[in-house]
């Protein structure tokens, strides 16, 4: 199988490069942000949302899908 979805840039057509981007939040907590980039024109595609919380000795990590069934209208 390929390395990657190949998802393409609905303005240019080129392939997004797959990255992440994360946030250190209060209390040690922590946002990560999966998403899909287009290199050329800097378009950007959301996936997924994690939030990584600690509680004590515990870990609780949320998940958070978007659909990106459609394209986004701005
Ligand atoms: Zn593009």
């Amino acid at each position: 199988m390929a390395l990657a979805t190949s998802i393409k840039c609905s303005k240019d057509g080129n392939p997004m490069t797959f990255t992440y981007e994360s946030e250190k939040l209060e209390k040690g907590h922590v946002r990560v942000i999966l998403y899909y980039k287009c290199p050329v024109c800097g378009s950007r595609k959301d996936l997924e949302e994690l939030r990584i919380e600690r509680s004590g000795e515990n870990i609780v990590i949320t998940r958070r899908v978007y659909s990106g069934s459609s394209d986004q209208g701005t």
